[in-house]
C-alpha cells in the first residue's frame, strides 16, 4: 500500500512538473522570441532547462510530502494508536483517483521522453575542431592612446603591443557612451544605448538577442568571466544566453581569473566555446590609491614622483575623491595629475602582463591559434584634458569614447579573406560592430542589430562607416565622421552644441559650432535621422505600437542594494 502511495504521489509530481516546465519553457521561448528568430535549438534548451529544473523540484517535493506520510503514521503507531480505518480509506480513494490513474500510466512516457531530450542536447553539443573559439576581452576602463601600439610615449603594452603587430588592428574605435553598463551591452546586443534602453534602472529586454544567445544557438557553450562590478550584474540581463555567468569576487585580480579561466578551459576546450573576458584592473580603485597595481608594476611609470598625494584626503579616498573633484570642478595640481596618470599607466603595464599569461595558457592548451580573440574595452578615462577626471565628463570628449580594438582571426577558417596579420585599419568602426563582424566571420545570418560587420575593411582599401554615433542612455550625445565631430551634453539644448574638426583640433579645443559651417546642418539632420531609425527598431524589436514608457523612463525594473549603492558611491558614480 505505502509503495503504491509513493508511486502515486511521484507520478502525479511528474505530470505537475512536466506541465509547470512547459508553461516555463513557452513564457521564455515567447518572450525572448526565439521562434520569431528561428533559433531552434535555444528552443529545445529551453524546453531542457526548465522540464529538468522543475520535473526535479515536484518530484523532491512529492518524496518529501511522502516522507511526511511516513512519519505521521510512525508517530500514530509510536503513541500506540492504530492507523484510523478513515485513513485506509483516503489511501485507497487516493490511489484510485482518475488523476492519479492517468499520472500512472502517463509518468513512464515523460520520464522516457525528458530523457530522450537530454540525451539528444548531449549528443548533438558534439566537438568541431574547425570551428573556431570566440574569446572576447573587454579591458575595463581602456583609453587606447595609452597603448604603445596606438602610439603611447611610455612602454605599457608589450604583450597587446605584439598581439597587434601579429594581427588587425583598429585604429579608430569608438564606444556609445562611457560607462560599463550600457557600453557592454552595446557591444553584446549590437545596439546604441537608446535602442537597447539599458540603465542604472532598466535591464535588457529579453526580446533583444545577445551575442552569446546567437552562439549558444549555434551550438557554442558561453561563459562570461566578468570582473567586480555592480554594472555587469545578471540582474541587467547579461546572463541572457550564457551557459554560465561568473561575476568575480571583490578582491579577485587578472591572475585569480586567469586562474579561474585555466581551469574552466582544462575542463571544457574540446567544446567550441565563446568566451566573454572583462577585466577590472585598469579602473581606479576606490579605498587607496587610484589605479593602484600590484607589486612590481605599483612602481613601474610613478616611482620618481615627490610629491604629497596620498590617493585622496578628508575620508575620500581615490575614486570617490576624483569624483569630488569633478563635482567641485577643482583643478589638480600638475605634477599631482601627472603621477595619477602615471598610476593609471601602471595599472595598464599590469593588465598587459596579464593579457600575455591569457595568451600563455591558450597557447598551452592548444587553443591560441584556433581561436577568434578581441581585445577591446568599454570607454576610456581622462586626467582633465577637459576638465574632468575618471569618464564623468557629460560631453562625449575622444579620451573617454576612443577605445582599442584589436582583431585575431582563427588560423581554421582556411575560407576566411586572407589572415590580416598586421594589417592596420582607418576606418571608423564602433563598438556595436563586434556582434555582426563575429556573425559575418562565422557565417551565421544576421539578426535585428544595428551594427555592421568591418569584416571587409580587412579586405582593401574600403573606407570605415561614414558616420559614428554616441547616444547615452541620459541623453547626452555625439556623431563623428573621419574629420568632425559634433556633440552635446544631456540637456540637449540647441545651445550647448559643440563642434570640431578633428583634422586641425585633435584635442577638441576650438568649438567651432555657430561659425556658419555647412557641416553643422548636416551633423544635426544625421543624429535626427539615426534618433528616429533606433526609435523604430527598438519598437520592431520589442514589437510593441507604443514605445513613449520606455522614453519617459517612468517604471524601473531593477533596483539597487544599499551595498551596492555604497560600492557605486565609493567608484565615484553616485553622489
Ligand atoms: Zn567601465
Amino acid at each position: 500500500m505505502k509503495m503504491r502511495i509513493l508511486y502515486n504521489t511521484v507520478a502525479i509530481g511528474l505530470i505537475v512538473g512536466f506541465v509547470i516546465g512547459i508553461i516555463f519553457s513557452i513564457n521564455k521561448i515567447v518572450a525572448n522570441r526565439y521562434v520569431h528568430y528561428e533559433m531552434f535549438r535555444l528552443i529545445i534548451y529551453s524546453f531542457q532547462e526548465y522540464l529538468n529544473k522543475s520535473i526535479l523540484i515536484v518530484v523532491s517535493i512529492s518524496f518529501v510530502l511522502f516522507i511526511g506520510y511516513l512519519v505521521i503514521l510512525f508517530v500514530i503507531t509510536l503513541m500506540g494508536k492504530s492507523v484510523p480505518s478513515k485513513q485506509n480509506e483516503y489511501s485507497k480513494k487516493f490511489n484510485k483517483f482518475i488523476a492519479v490513474k492517468y499520472s500512472r500510466v502517463a509518468s513512464p512516457f515523460l520520464v522516457l521522453s525528458v530523457l530522450i531530450l537530454n540525451l539528444t542536447i548531449l549528443f548533438y553539443s558534439g566537438n568541431d575542431s574547425k570551428i573556431p573559439n570566440i574569446i572576447l576581452i573587454s579591458i575595463d576602463d581602456l583609453r587606447a592612446d595609452h597603448l604603445g601600439c596606438y602610439g603611447y610615449k611610455r612602454n605599457t603594452s608589450p604583450h597587446i603591443d605584439s598581439f597587434a603587430k601579429r594581427n588587425i588592428i583598429f585604429k579608430n574605435c569608438y564606444v556609445h557612451q562611457p560607462w560599463t553598463l550600457p557600453s557592454h551591452i552595446s557591444m553584446l546586443t549590437s545596439l546604441y544605448p537608446i535602442t537597447h534602453g539599458v540603465d542604472m534602472s532598466h535591464s535588457l529586454e529579453p526580446a533583444i538577442v545577445t551575442l552569446a544567445e546567437v552562439l549558444k544557438n549555434e551550438g557554442y557553450m558561453t561563459m562570461g568571466f566578468v570582473g567586480v562590478g555592480v554594472w555587469m550584474d545578471a540582474k541587467y540581463g547579461f546572463s541572457q544566453g550564457f551557459d554560465h555567468y561568473n561575476a568575480g569576487k571583490p578582491e579577485e585580480s587578472a591572475e585569480d581569473k586567469n586562474k579561474f579561466i585555466r581551469k574552466y578551459l582544462e575542463k571544457h576546450k574540446k567544446k567550441k566555446l565563446f568566451l566573454f573576458i572583462h577585466y577590472f584592473d585598469v579602473h581606479s580603485d576606490f579605498n587607496k590609491l587610484p589605479y593602484d597595481a600590484p607589486s612590481p608594476f605599483n612602481n613601474l611609470f610613478s616611482g620618481g614622483y615627490k610629491g604629497d598625494f596620498k590617493g585622496g584626503d578628508e575620508g575620500r579616498f581615490a575614486s570617490k575623491y576624483l569624483s569630488y573633484l569633478n563635482k567641485n570642478q577643482i583643478k589638480l595640481e600638475e605634477s599631482d595629475l601627472e603621477y595619477i596618470i602615471s598610476l593609471y599607466d601602471n595599472g595598464i603595464a599590469y593588465m598587459d602582463k596579464c593579457i600575455g599569461d591569457l595568451f600563455e595558457i591558450l597557447k598551452n592548451m592548444d587553443l591560441f591559434d584556433k581561436s577568434l580573440i578581441i581585445i577591446t574595452a568599454d570607454h576610456g578615462e581622462e586626467f582633465q584634458e577637459h576638465g574632468y577626471m575618471l569618464h564623468a565628463n557629460p560631453y562625449y570628449f575622444e579620451e573617454i569614447m576612443h577605445v582599442p580594438l584589436i582583431v585575431k582571426l582563427p588560423k581554421t577558417r582556411s575560407n576566411f579573406r586572407g589572415s590580416g596579420e598586421g594589417k592596420v585599419v582607418n576606418g571608423l568602426v564602433e563598438s556595436i560592430d563586434i556582434m555582426p563582424s563575429i556573425v559575418d566571420i562565422l557565417g551565421i545570418e544576421k539578426y535585428g542589430i544595428e551594427g555592421k560587420s568591418f569584416v571587409d575593411l580587412l579586405e582593401g582599401d574600403e573606407r570605415g562607416k561614414e558616420y559614428i554615433f554616441g547616444f547615452g542612455s541620459d541623453g547626452s550625445l555625439f556623431i563623428r565622421t573621419e574629420r568632425w565631430k559634433m556633440l552635446n551634453d544631456s540637456s540637449l539644448q540647441e545651445g550647448r552644441f559643440k563642434l570640431f574638426d578633428l583634422q586641425s583640433d585633435p584635442r577638441e579645443w576650438a568649438n567651432l559650432i555657430g561659425k556658419g559651417l555647412e557641416i553643422e546642418g548636416q551633423l544635426k539632420r544625421k543624429l535626427k535621422e539615426k534618433i528616429e531609425l533606433s526609435q523604430k527598431l527598438r519598437k520592431d524589436l520589442l514589437k510593441k505600437r507604443d514605445i513613449s514608457r520606455d522614453i519617459e523612463r517612468d517604471y524601473k525594473d531593477v533596483s539597487l542594494t544599499q551595498e551596492e549603492k555604497e560600492k557605486l558611491q565609493a567608484l565615484g558614480y553616485l553622489q
